[in-house]
């Protein structure tokens, strides 16, 4: 096939090759890298061909709404139908290379794409829309530390006190996680764990109440 244009792309390279890593417990999400191929692609699109253009744009729009959990029901078999004809009719290496890892990582993470898309779980803990994060009030010693760390202003808590998430403040860049030294901070994907939602003493929370786990939304 005839190239209109031959962009090369050291970065969409880069990703390409790590997107290898991608599983759905691999520290490495089949979404969120095929998200991140696709930003790249069309950052350096020269807008020429219509597939890279408009197609591109299209698997865009589409993986973002996965990833940011407003994924829909038909999502999978639109974007593979899409993908699709990116790949057979490509005008550029940039679209053929970016469609084709695309493709390939949702056919080897198809039940992982339908956990993001149906239930908005993302077992890799990653995706901003499929996962949520959670303190076990029952571990926490009330360091503080996760208040310090946290950039959104998102936990709640004070001296002698257990800390607690404000989950509709909160932006799920996982940094709180880290940086608790027991171990108290977790991410959750669709079972969400059930706790006080007020900090408390610390120590007036059982393990038991902790441990619990509930469904999305349950
Ligand atoms: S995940 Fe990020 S935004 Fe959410 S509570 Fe932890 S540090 Fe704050
Ligand atoms: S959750 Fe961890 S870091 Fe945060 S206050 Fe409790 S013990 Fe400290």
């Amino acid at each position: 096939m005839e190239r209109i244009c031959d962009v090369t792309d050291e970065s969409l390279k880069a990703l390409v090759e790590e997107s290898k890593n991608a599983g759905p417990d691999t520290g490495v999400c089949p979404v969120e890298a095929s998200l991140k191929i696709a930003t790249e692609a069309l950052k350096n699109s020269c807008g020429k061909g219509v597939m890279c253009r408009d197609g591109l744009r299209q698997v865009y729009l589409i993986l973002a709404d996965i990833v940011n959990g407003r994924g829909k029901a038909d999502d999978y078999e639109l974007l593979d139908e899409i993908l699709g004809v990116i790949v057979e009719c490509a005008d550029c290496d940039l679209s053929y290379t970016a469609a084709f890892t695309i493709q390939n990582l949702m056919h080897e993470n198809q039940s992982d794409f339908e956990e993001h898309i149906k239930r908005k779980s993302c077992k890799n803990l990653i995706c901003v829309g499929c996962h949520t994060v959670h303190i076990n009030a029952a571990l926490c010693k009330g360091s503080g530390e996760c208040i310090k760390a946290c950039p959104a202003g998102a936990i709640k808590g004070g001296e002698g006190l257990f800390s607690v998430i404000d989950q509709a403040k909160c932006t799920k860049c996982n940094i709180c996680i880290d940086k608790c030294p027991n171990g108290a901070i977790k991410g959750a994907g669709f079972i969400k764990p059930q706790g006080p939602t007020e900090p408390g003493p610390v120590g007036s929370f059982g393990a038991a109440a902790g441990g619990r786990r509930r469904r999305r939304g349950g």
